[in-house]
């Protein structure tokens, strides 16, 4: 696990992740980013910002038909809406960031997966990138890597992954969300649905990787 990181970050470096200006922005963003690409967040979140401060006091204050129109470049819009609203009353009933920060990680992690419209994934990001929490977040990107690369099966249980990659690295909270950034860049460019293996910098110890054949080393070579 170490070795894999140490290798994406030579090759890509620091990905300053996550990016928003304040622990709610991080959340917010994570409510949003749920099966949409992260330039659509961006441009939804610049909309909202456009009219309002983000507050949640401000975002529950809005017209949901005007909300959902703003954040219609994320999809879902309306779903979304649903759940950005659902998420701004949480917060706010919780004391804020102040009140939410104050549970201890388990007891925190267990109250947002409470929250209607929150899954593993989502309640981990914010975890990790809102709450500094050693919390792996686990997406289809870090499954399918760790799949092909051998150091997972691939059809484990979530929380069975989670729980592993933890063990594995030890917790160490910059060290996790670096990682995680830099699994999303690597599966972005190389390990994606239809890996490019040949360009790819984990091949050498990558078990997926195909052998390159006597015929083309061959041709290559001659
Ligand atoms: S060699 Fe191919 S399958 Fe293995 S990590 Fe790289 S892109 Fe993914």
């Amino acid at each position: 696990m170490r070795r894999v990181y140490a290798a994406l970050f030579a090759a890509y470096g620091q990905q300053h992740w996550w990016p928003a200006d304040s622990p709610f922005e991080v959340m917010v963003g994570a409510v949003l980013t749920q099966n949409t690409a992260w330039i659509n967040v961006e441009r939804a979140l610049a909309r909202l910002t456009e009219s309002i401060a983000l507050d949640p006091a401000e975002i529950l204050a809005l017209d949901p038909a005007v909300l959902a129109e703003v954040l219609r470049p994320v999809g879902y819009f309306n779903v979304k809406t649903r759940r950005l609203s659902v998420f701004c009353a949480y917060y706010l009933a919780a004391g804020g960031f102040a009140g939410l920060d104050a549970r201890d990680t388990e007891t925190l992690r267990r109250d947002l997966l409470a929250v209607q419209g929150i899954g593993p994934e989502t309640a981990d990001d914010m975890l990790l990138y809102a709450f500094e929490r050693p919390i792996f977040v686990v997406d289809a990107y870090t499954r399918r890597l760790f799949a092909r690369l051998g150091l997972i099966a691939g059809d484990e249980g979530y929380e069975q992954i989670r729980r592993a990659l933890e063990t594995a690295l030890g917790p160490d909270v910059p060290l996790f969300k670096e990682y995680h950034a830099l699994i999303v860049r690597h599966a972005k460019q190389a390990c994606r649905t239809r890996p490019a293996c040949p360009d790819c910098l984990l091949r050498e110890n990558c078990p997926t990787a195909p052998v390159p054949s006597m015929t083309s080393s061959l041709v290559v070579s001659g």
